[in-house]
């Protein structure tokens, strides 16, 4: 067994995958890597037993990959992938290994992509095949995937395909292949039907652990606040408002919370979205998509929709609910801090859960330590300094004459007045009740009430106070209608092209909505959607009268 760090040049790499393995930036093997990776070239099978995060692709990608021969082009290795996002991100990952090596073509194959494609693609010749279970049986039923020349399979993420009711397929699979190959089972976890798995279709197979939180914990920094379920939300915002992370995931225990929090953050301004396997795949890759190019920042998601997706640059991991089981805390910060980089998770807890907590805290051996929440005043001087920052490289870009010549013209005030009063209007509401250091004084009313996190400027309160800088629109479509915020925040952004940021308020009552909007593009917005439709109904717009 090797101990420490090792380096992939102390590995038996070919010069193509170390060349590869640099240009991926690795600095060294894993634990996993470094413990698989020659066993797996000596072709041992193998059940790999390591974390969400830990480099589980490359542990069996660098000697697959170096095993398949480029001149046959037949299939010679068969990867079984719980998910289509997996089995993609797999090739993808498989792709960067390959980068000096012609010759070798990796195809993922799914359910929901037209099936010719597919097959036309394994007509021209496929030496790497990844793919779900029941699109690979079904190929395999068609005759249009023959797995006679492979020498190698891999179950990855084993727990999750069972989980999912794949057993029967992936045994079909199994048996259709050739009785003369390796095979190597990959799994966060070893629940007894793998072990039986592993049992009927793996050779003597050796069992390599990593020891769970050698990897994940040490630079993730691990803090819990003691929360209300009622201030839950509040104080999500809040932080995110104070830490104002590129990317962060929220965890919830249930698809109905995940529904309700993504929503939630909509209706606040934030650019959140849910994901759980309710979704249809189509949707669920379209959140994966936006995720990934950031424009989406916010990915909010239950434990097992999450598992296996690969994102780095996750800045915070939040805890909305506390984890039911302890394994599944490890699992979720996992999600940040990866690859050596500074990772943060928050824990939300209240009440007895903070018993639970300790539950976690002894299992894990890990340190979390008890947090402050931010105060508005904290958040108004994160955001004070965020101004200042900007205005400082405003001054130093130059190109404001125009604007010069708007000062010049309110010559009775001095300078530092108007920039007070700028300040002031762009910043500051001196009205705010902070709700999460006392009681909320005005009670909401009895429509669903969203209101925006006012992230740009601070022009709204919680409290429903409208701004001067914002009008309120009226649309004749509601609750019975089944609208929701991120319908109607989509529809202006789409119609009228403006950033779903700026919008403000949206009050969704029984038969019509109010939403806010900023003075300055209301006439845009009137305009652009005097046509549209809402949930495929024609809406009427415009503005709200006054009470
Ligand atoms: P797992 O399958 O165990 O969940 P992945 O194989 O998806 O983990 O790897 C997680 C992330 O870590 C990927 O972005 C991958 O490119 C990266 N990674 C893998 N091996 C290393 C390594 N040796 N050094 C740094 N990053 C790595
Ligand atoms: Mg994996």
């Amino acid at each position: 067994m090797t101990a420490g760090p090792v380096k992939f040049e102390e590995l038996s790499l070919s010069p193509e995958s170390l060349k590869a393995v640099q240009d991926m930036g690795f600095e060294e093997a894993t634990p996993i890597q470094s413990q698989c990776i020659s066993l797996i070239q000596s072709g041992r099978d193998i059940i790999g037993q390591s974390q969400t995060g830990t480099g589980k692709t490359a542990a069996f990608g660098i000697p697959l990959l170096e095993r398949i021969d480029p001149d046959n082009p037949k299939v010679q290795a068969l990867i079984l992938s719980p998910t289509r996002e997996l089995a993609i991100q797999i090739s993808e990952e498989f792709n960067k290994l390959l980068r000096y090596r012609q010759g070798v073509r990796v195809l993922p194959i799914y359910g929901g992509q037209p099936i010719e494609r597919q097959i036309s693609t394994l007509k021209k010749g496929v030496q790497v095949v990844v793919g779900t279970p029941g699109r690979v049986m079904d190929h395999i039923e068609r005759r249009t995937l023959r797995l006679s020349q492979v020498s190698i399979v891999v179950l990855d993420e084993a727990d999750e395909m069972l989980d999912m009711g794949f057993r029967d397929d992936i045994e079909f699979v199994l048996e259709k292949m050739p009785e003369d190959r390796q095979t190597l089972l990959f799994s966060a976890t070893m629940p007894a039907p793998i072990l039986e798995l592993t049992k009927r279709y793996q050779r003597d197979p050796k069992h390599i652990t990593v020891i769970r939180n050698t990897l994940t914990v040490p630079s993730i920094e691990q803090t819990y606040f003691e929360v209300r379920e009622s201030l839950k939300l509040d104080a999500l915002c809040r932080l995110i408002d104070a830490e104002s992370p590129t990317l962060s995931m929220v965890f919830c225990n249930t698809k109905k919370r995940v529904d309700e929090l993504s929503e939630q953050l909509q209706g606040r301004g934030y650019f959140a979205e849910g994901l759980h396997g309710d979704l249809k795949q189509s949707q669920r890759d379209l959140v994966m998509r936006k995720f990934r190019n950031r424009t989406l920042e916010i990915l909010v998601a239950t434990d097992v929709a999450a598992r296996g997706i690969d994102v780095d640059d996750i800045d915070i991991v939040f805890n909305y609910d506390l984890p039911q089981d302890e394994e599944y805390y490890i699992h979720r910060i996992g999600r940040t801090g990866r690859a050596g980089r500074h990772g943060r998770a928050f824990t939300f807890a209240a009440g007895r859960e903070i018993y639970k907590l300790r539950e976690i805290m002894h299992y894990t051996k890990a340190k979390i330590k008890r947090g402050k929440m931010p105060t508005l005043t904290d958040i108004e001087e994160i955001k004070t300094r965020q101004f200042t920052e900007k205005i400082k490289s405003i001054i130093e870009e130059g190109a404001m004459t125009k604007y010069i010549n708007v000062v010049e013209s309110m010559i009775d005030y001095s300078a530092l007045d108007i920039a007070a009063a700028l300040l002031k209007y762009h910043l500051y509401d001196e009205d705010a009740e902070d709700i999460l250091f006392e009681e909320p004084k005005k009670q909401y009313n009895q429509s669903q009430h969203y209101s925006r996190s006012d992230r740009q400027e601070r022009s709204h309160d919680r409290t429903g106070k409208v701004n001067k800088n914002m009008s309120r629109l009226f649309i004749n479509i509601g609750k019975k209608d089944k609208v929701r915020p991120n319908d109607i925040v989509g529809a202006i952004t789409g119609e009228a092209g403006i950033p779903g940021r700026v919008i403000g308020h949206i009050d969704i009552y029984e038969d019509f909505t109010f939403v806010d909007v900023p003075k300055t593009l209301t006439n845009k917005i009137l305009d652009r959607m005097a046509q549209s439709k809402i949930k495929g109904k024609k809406v009427k717009i415009e503005w709200a009268k006054p009470k």
